[in-house]
C-alpha cells in the first residue's frame, strides 16, 4: 500500500507524553492542564446524562449551544454569527481544521502555512491533495506579513494563521491583521484563523480575532476550542464559525466525518456559557501561571522567549546543550525528569542552530514549582 502520508510518523505530543510516563518525568510537553475542571461543569454533564440527553445531537450542534455561542461571540466581538447556519460544534479544534480544509482545498491548491505551525496543518492539506507552502514567523517569533504576502500566488486557496500562536506563544496584533486584510483583498483566498487560545492573551492585550475585520470575516473559518478554555482537552470539543456559504460546505464534510458530537457535554456547555465569568477569568488564571513559571526560569540556564498568549513558554537551551532539539528533549526527560516539546517538528525545514523547547505551564502551582526545581539542576 502506498502511504498517503509517507513522511508522517507518530506526533511529537504522543511520543513525549509516552516518554514522560515511561521515565516518570514531569510532563510539561503535550498541552493539557493537570488541574480539575470546575465541579459545576462536571455536574452539568452528569445532570444532562441523568435527564436522558444521551442520543445523537443535531448534526451542526445542539440548538441551545449554538445560541449560546452566537451570544458569546456577539458579546465579545459585537458581530452576529447565525446559530442555524454559521456555527458548527466540532470534536475539537483539530477536527474543525481538518473539516475546513477538506471542504475547500482541491487537488493542486496551495495553502500557506506559517512555521513553526501546529502539526496537523500540513498533513491535513496533503490528504486532500493540496500543497502546503511554508513560510516562517519572523524575528522574535512575530508574524512576518511580508513573507506571507510574498508566498501568495494565483493557486493560493487558503492562508492559515494562528493567534495566540502554538507553539511560539506570540500573538498577532491589529497591525498584523490589517496587513492580512490588505493582502487578501481582491483575491478569493480563504482564511483559516486558528484561535483556540482566544482567552489566553496576556498583559492586557486585546485578542485580534479575524472576527473583528469584516473583510476577513466574509472569507474566514474561525476555529475555537472548549478544551483550552474550560481545562477539558480530553473532551475534544470545539466549534467553527464561518459565513453561511463556507459553513454549508463545511457541514457537508462534517456530517460524514463525525456527524455530530457529544450530546450531554453540549447540554452542559450551553448552560455553563450563560455565565461569562467562566471564560472571563481565564486570562488572569493563566497569566499568573505564566508569571510563576517565567520567574522560576530566571533561576535556570534556560532563556525564555516572550510569551504573549497560549499556555506555552518557549525557552532557548543553548546555554545547557548543543544537542539537536528532539535529542535534547528526550535526554532532558530521562536525565532531568522534565518533558518539554522540541520545536523542530513544527517546521517543514527546521532552522539550523535553533535550540528551542516548549514548556506547557497549564499546571498546578506545585507542578510548576517542582518542574522549576528540576530545571534549576542543569
Ligand atoms: N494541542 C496540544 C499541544 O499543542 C496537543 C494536542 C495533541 O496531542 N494532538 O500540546
Amino acid at each position: 500500500m502506498i502511504s498517503k502520508l509517507p513522511h508522517v510518523g507518530t506526533t511529537i505530543f504522543s511520543v513525549m507524553s509516552k516518554l514522560a510516563h515511561e521515565v516518570g518525568a514531569i510532563n510539561l510537553g503535550q498541552g493539557f492542564p493537570d488541574f480539575p475542571i470546575d465541579p459545576k461543569l462536571s455536574a452539568l454533564v452528569h445532570l444532562a446524562m441523568q435527564q436522558g440527553h444521551n442520543q445523537y445531537a443535531p448534526m451542526p450542534g445542539l440548538p441551545a449551544l449554538l445560541e449560546a455561542l452566537s451570544e458569546k461571540v456577539h458579546r465579545l466581538y459585537d458581530v452576529t454569527y447565525e446559530p442555524d447556519s454559521e456555527i458548527t460544534v466540532t470534536a475539537g479544534g483539530t477536527q474543525a481544521i481538518f473539516t475546513a480544509i477538506g471542504a475547500t482545498v482541491h487537488p493542486g491548491d496551495e495553502v500557506i502555512i506559517v512555521d513553526p505551525a501546529y502539526d496537523c496543518y500540513a498533513p491535513s492539506v496533503e490528504l486532500f491533495g493540496g500543497t502546503p507552502i511554508h513560510v516562517r514567523l519572523g524575528g522574535d517569533m512575530k508574524f512576518d506579513a511580508d513573507a506571507v504576502q510574498a508566498a501568495i500566488t494565483s493557486r493560493t486557496r487558503m492562508l492559515m494563521i494562528n493567534t495566540p500562536h502554538n507553539p511560539a506563544g506570540t500573538i498577532l496584533r491589529d497591525a498584523d491583521m490589517k496587513r492580512v486584510v490588505e493582502m487578501l483583498r481582491g483575491t478569493d483566498i480563504i482564511l483559516l484563523s486558528d484561535e483556540v487560545y482566544e482567552h489566553l492573551v496576556f498583559d492586557g492585550e486585546p485578542h485580534a480575532s479575524a472576527i473583528h475585520y469584516a473583510e476577513l470575516r466574509e472569507r474566514a473559518f474561525v476555529i475555537y476550542s472548549f478544551g483550552k478554555v474550560f481545562h477539558a482537552t480530553g473532551w475534544k470539543m470545539g466549534y467553527a464559525l464561518a459565513p453561511k456559504s463556507l459553513m454549508t460546505e463545511f457541514r457537508k464534510v462534517h456530517q460524514f466525518n463525525v456527524f455530530s458530537v457529544n450530546t450531554p457535554v453540549q447540554h452542559a456547555l450551553a448552560e455553563y456559557l450563560r455565565a461569562p465569568l467562566h471564560y472571563e477569568q481565564v486570562p488572569a488564571l493563566y497569566q499568573a501561571k505564566r508569571d510563576r513559571f517565567l520567574n522560576g526560569l530566571e533561576r535556570t540556564k534556560f532563556r525564555p522567549l516572550a510569551c504573549e498568549g497560549s499556555y506555552f513558554q518557549v525557552a532557548d537551551y543553548s546555554a545547557i546543550s548543543d544537542l539537536p532539539d528532539v535529542e535534547f528533549a528526550k535526554w532532558y526527560a530521562r536525565e532531568k525528569g522534565v518533558v518539554g516539546i522540541p520545536l523542530s517538528p513544527f517546521y517543514q525545514d527546521p532552522p539550523k542552530d535553533q535550540y528551542l523547547i516548549r514548556f506547557c505551564f497549564a499546571k498546578q502551582d506545585a507542578t510548576l514549582d517542582a518542574a522549576i526545581d528540576k530545571l534549576c539542576g542543569t
